[in-house]
Order: C-alpha cells, then structure tokens, then sequence
C-alpha cells in the first residue's frame, strides 16, 4: 500500500494523522505549514521537528509523489512541467509569467475521457483522476521553481484549472484541493484567485452553483450551436446547450461580488469563426439572459489536430460583432505554443527546444 500522501491532507487530517502517530496535534500543525506554507519538498528540510519524528514520519508517510521528468522554458518566459505519478503516469503543469501577476496552469485528471476534436489531450484518453495532493503538488513545485522554497509568491499568483483533463470530473478531488491551498497557515491561494473550466458537465455546474467558497467558473462553449458543438465537443451530445445554458444561467444567479463567469470560445479558422457564427453566439447568451464576458482564444495548432487558428482580422470582426450586439469579447494572447504549453496542447509530449534537465 502507498504511504499517506500528505501535501494531500486538509490541517485537521494532519493532526490526525500525527495523532494516529502518537503526536500532539500540534505537530500537525507545523508539518502542515512545513509543506504548504515553506513548501518544503522532504521531512528532512524540517528541522524545528525532532529527528525521531522526522525518521518517523519518513518511514510512514510521504510528501512528493510526483517526479519533475523535464521542464520546458519558451522563447515567452512560460515554463511546462512533464511530471510521472509514482504509478508512471504523466502530469503537465505550466507557468505563465505576467506583468502584473503570475499564473499557473494545473491539470486534473492524467490525460482526458473527453474527446474535444481541437484537443490534443483528448488523444491521450482518460489514464486517471489525480489525488488532490497530486493536484496541490503541481502548484508547490511551481512556485518553488519560479520563486524559491519557502518564498513568498511576489504578487500572489493565479491559479487556472485548465492544463489536463475536465476537472468536474473528478470535482471533490478538485475541490478538496482548493480547500487545502485557501488555508492562511498554508499556501493561501483563495477560491477568488482560481478559475476552473469545464467542457460542460452540467450536474456539477449546478453543484458548483451550492458551494459558498468556490473558485471562478469559465466553460469552454467553442460553438454557438448544437450541430457543430456536437462535432468540436462530443460531450455535447450528452448535455446538449439548452441544459448548459440553463445551468449556467442558475449558476450566474448564483454569483457573488467579486466571482468570475466568463465562457472561452477557441477560434478555429473556418470552421466556428463566421459573422454569423458570432451572432448565434451573441443570441444564444441573450436568449438564456447570460451577462458572462466572452474570451475568445486563437487556436493553438498542434500535430495531427487538423485545425488552423483564426487569422487575427477574423478574430477581431468576431469580436466586434459579439461587442455590437452588447457582449462583452476579449481576445486571449497564447502563451507557450512553441513548448506545446498552450491550451488544448497538453499531451506529454517531449519537445526538443529549450528542454532542461530535472530539477
Ligand atoms: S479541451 Fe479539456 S475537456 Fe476537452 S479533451 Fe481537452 S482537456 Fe479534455
């Protein structure tokens, strides 16, 4: 049986997880912050703990359970990371280095079950969910990495739930994870600076609707109708856009100050891009009184998908009319495509430009 993975365990687990060690609580305490807060990577770095406990600990438990196998640096400063799970699955991480304020990109699930034809993760199949502690392991790796251990991130960083996999489906991992990194005695990185996308699985969409302390919600719609979202997005199929737009015009209800709702629309060179594409899109979002900005993302081409992105000019005219008719449309810079880091270009692949050794 694996060792407890504890960068996996909310503060409370911890303790009882100590307890179960025949610990005070508040040893706990400190290992959680050990982890969460320092970002400390081995008990042996944990030198307020005894070394008893730091032997006993090493014997029973675990922090890392995912090995950095490559990192890829582009020409843009974002930064991919190629991890293994301890059962030799692969986990993409991606770091995007902004002026104001720092992102990073976090998968879900190893691979994808969904079959979203622009996706090249979707080629790779679903291989497995990820734990939370894998989940949160992403995020300490890539700080530490940017940043240094134990730093404090510079500007407070972003998190966006849109590297591998559909993370509603595998939600209470997810959401445990976020539990985890809101902690003040840990990472602090709260609901409000996390986005998560999903392709549109609508009974989550309306659990996510309950949840009070939630990240920010993006779907992924890529047509304005069914015919064509059956075709880009098979998932479609099962729950076709009348019931995704009503569950998320419950869930922009639901909204709070504050709280983020938007919709990414990827732009594929003839084939979702027209004038009158933009329309539907426009109508649709006002036929279901949905408010929600519109981020519109040049596709990012990647062998063998067989779509080109939109050109720059078409991206634009689609914005304007989506602008015209009163909705809100930004267009979204890619970042990383030459280190295939970019959206729908998560597949573990190995590339040969700018590849670093390990960690
Ligand atoms: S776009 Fe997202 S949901 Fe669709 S196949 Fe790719 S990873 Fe999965």
């Amino acid at each position: 049986m694996q060792s407890p993975h504890l960068t996996g365990l909310s503060q409370a687990e911890l303790s009882d997880f100590v307890a179960s060690l025949g610990e005070p609580a508040y040893r706990g305490r400190q290992i959680f912050a050990g982890i969460q807060a320092r970002r400390l990577r081995s008990f042996a770095d944990m030198t307020d703990l005894p070394n008893e406990l730091r032997e006993k600990l090493g014997e029973n438990a675990t922090i890392s359970t995912l090995t950095l196998e490559s990192r890829y640096i582009s020409s843009d400063g974002t930064r991919r990371y190629l991890f293994k799970t301890h059962d030799d699955y692969p986990v993409e991480t991606v770091f995007i280095p902004e002026e104001r304020r720092d992102t990073i990109c976090f998968s879900s699930q190893s691979g994808c079950p969904l079959q979203c034809t622009f996706c090249l993760t979707a080629q790779l199949g679903l291989l497995r969910n990820l734990t939370s502690g894998e989940i949160v392991e992403q995020i300490i790796v890539a700080l530490n990495d940017a940043y240094g251990v134990g730093t404090r991130t510079p500007r407070g960083t972003n998190l966006v739930g849109m590297g591998a996999g559909e993370p509603f489906l595998n939600f209470d991992e997810l959401i445990k994870a976020t539990r985890i990194m809101k902690e003040p005695s840990g990472l602090h990185i709260v609901p409000n600076r996390i986005t998560v996308s999903t392709a549109g699985i609508v009974p989550r969409i309306r659990e996510l609707a309950t949840i009070p302390d939630r990240p920010h919600l993006a779907i992924s719609l890529a047509a304005p109708n069914d015919e064509l979202r059956n075709e880009l997005m098979p998932i479609n199929k099962k729950w076709p856009i009348e019931q995704l737009m009503a569950a998320c015009r419950d869930f922009e209800k639901s909204l709070k100050r504050g709280e983020r709702f938007t919709f990414e629309y990827v732009m594929l060179d003839g084939v979702n891009d027209s004038d009158e594409h933009a329309r539907q899109l426009a109508n649709l979002l006002h036929r279901y009184r949905l408010h929600a900005k519109v981020n519109l993302i040049p596709h990012n081409p990647a062998e063998p998908l067989p779509y080109q992105p939109s050109p720059r000019d078409r991206v634009e005219a689609f914005q304007q009319i989506l602008e015209s008719k009163g909705v809100h449309a930004f267009i979204r810079r890619p970042r990383g495509q030459d280190i295939l880091a970019a959206c729908g270009q998560l597949a573990a692949r190995t590339t040969p430009r700018s590849s670093e050794a390990v960690l």
